[in-house]
């Protein structure tokens, strides 16, 4: 069924008292920058509902596209019609059809912010309830629990019917929260933890650690390809490369074995803090969870978080792998995440690394090290690219193959 406008409802939105305004203006601009291949689109967002006018756009492309925008509770697709009692009679039995199978239960219910309008909304609902029956055999009315609920309003502009409640992805409009710096590799987890960050109106930059030629790449597109899946919810991502090659061979040279791990996450940390800084952001994310590997010990992060007050939002910390792997595929990255590519920390990593890191040995260790100079020259070297959603290498190559046309 072709639809002529989609209702928005805010859920978690409306409670937020006077930043409710800021909430919804950034919705607004979110779900225009979603939809803006939609020219014919018209977005009015009002104090309790966004409406969505359609103006012959394909309503199914536009539900379909709602489903990642953060900050929608649920949505219903909506048929305007003229004022005629026919008419609507008529639309209100193929709207039910559709979703009628036998023994489903339905219910009409009326709202009318029009009172000049002739019916009341008991008339209205038992004059199209009467319809119901007398075009569908064997319905049932239930208004308590119905299955299928036909809302009605009676507006001035005309009579506007929905049958469908969509949920939409929850959370809190992406950029009401500020922005922070995702640490983006290329595993199962710091991608669900820029997802989940996401979800709270964070805007997530994406920074990737690689070190060629140790690391190939083809590492380096799947850590863009994630970074694509992740801007379907926010429509693009600035995605940060920080050359790491130089770094790693220093510490691997100078830091004694035990400790190269740590002394290399201190670097990345202090490298993704000055990132922040200098392009605005509040806070970092990581995709640690306590106890996975030694580095993610409650030990390592009091030796590792050492280099920062920044916040560290860390959303999987606490989370099983199974329950991370459930978010992975719910959010599509984790066939991408599973791609067996090298990362910068794996291939110094040795085999046994510090799960009990002393702080003072930490610090001393990388006082060894020119750390200053090092990030300046890793500072130097960062490459930074807009992503987009869709922008996967297959994308890419056909982008390049018919600019050859
Ligand atoms: P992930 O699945 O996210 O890679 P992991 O369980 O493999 O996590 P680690 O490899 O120890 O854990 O990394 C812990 C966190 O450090 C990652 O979640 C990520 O936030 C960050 N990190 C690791 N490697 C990189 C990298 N090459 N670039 C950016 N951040 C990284
Ligand atoms: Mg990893």
């Amino acid at each position: 069924m072709q639809y002529d406008e989609v209702m928005i409802r805010y859920g978690e939105l409306s409670t937020k008292g006077k930043n409710k305004r800021i909430f919804i203006s950034q919705l607004a601009q979110n779900v225009k920058f979603a939809l803006s291949d939609f020219e014919e689109l018209k977005v009015h967002g009002e104090r309790d509902r966004m409406h969505l006018e359609l103006n012959g756009a394909d309503s199914d492309a536009v539900l379909e596209r709602l489903r990642s925008i953060f900050g929608i509770q649920t949505y219903s697709p909506v048929r305007r019609l003229e004022r005629d009692i026919e008419l609507v009679k008529k639309v209100a039995v193929e709207m039910i059809k559709e979703l009628y199978s036998e023994g489903k239960t339905f219910k009409i219910a009326t709202r009318r912010s029009d009172h000049d309008y002739e019916l009341d909304t008991n008339d209205m609902n038992q004059l199209l309830g009467a319809e119901i029956f007398s075009q569908i055999e064997g319905i049932k009315v239930h208004m308590k629990k119905p299955d299928i609920t036909l809302r009605v309003e009676i507006r001035k502009e005309g009579f506007f019917l929905s049958s469908k409640t969509i949920l939409g992805a929850g959370g809190l409009p992406v950029g009401s929260s500020g922005k922070g710096m995702l640490m983006l590799s290329g595993g199962i987890d710091s991608p669900v933890a820029g997802y989940l960050t996401m979800k709270r109106g964070v805007t997530v930059e994406a920074v990737h650690f690689h070190s060629p030629p140790y690391t190939s790449p083809r590492a380096l597109q799947k850590a863009k390809d994630l970074a694509a899946k992740l801007a379907a919810f926010s429509g693009s991502v600035q995605f940060i490369e920080v050359p790491f090659t130089e770094i790693q061979e220093e510490i691997k040279k100078i830091v004694p074995e035990g400790y190269l791990m740590t002394v290399t996450r201190r670097l990345m940390m202090r490298l993704t803090d000055r990132i922040r800084e200098e392009r605005k952001g509040l806070a970092i994310i990581n995709g640690e969870s306590l106890g996975q590997v030694a580095s993610q010990t409650l030990h390592s992060m009091i030796a590792i978080n050492d280099v920062t007050a920044t916040p560290i939002i860390r959303p999987v910390v606490s989370m099983d792998k199974n329950e991370i792997i459930e978010i992975a595929q719910k959010i599509d990255t984790f066939e991408l995440s599973i791609q067996p590519f090298e990362d910068c920390c794996t291939i110094f990593a040795p085999p046994a690394p510090k799960t009990q890191p002393k702080l003072e040995k930490a610090r001393e260790y990388e006082s060894r090290l020119d750390v200053e100079g090092l990030i300046e020259r890793a500072m130097y070297g960062l490459v930074i690219t807009k992503i987009t959603v869709g922008d996967t290498l297959e994308a890419q190559q056909k982008a390049d193959f018919s600019s050859l046309l």
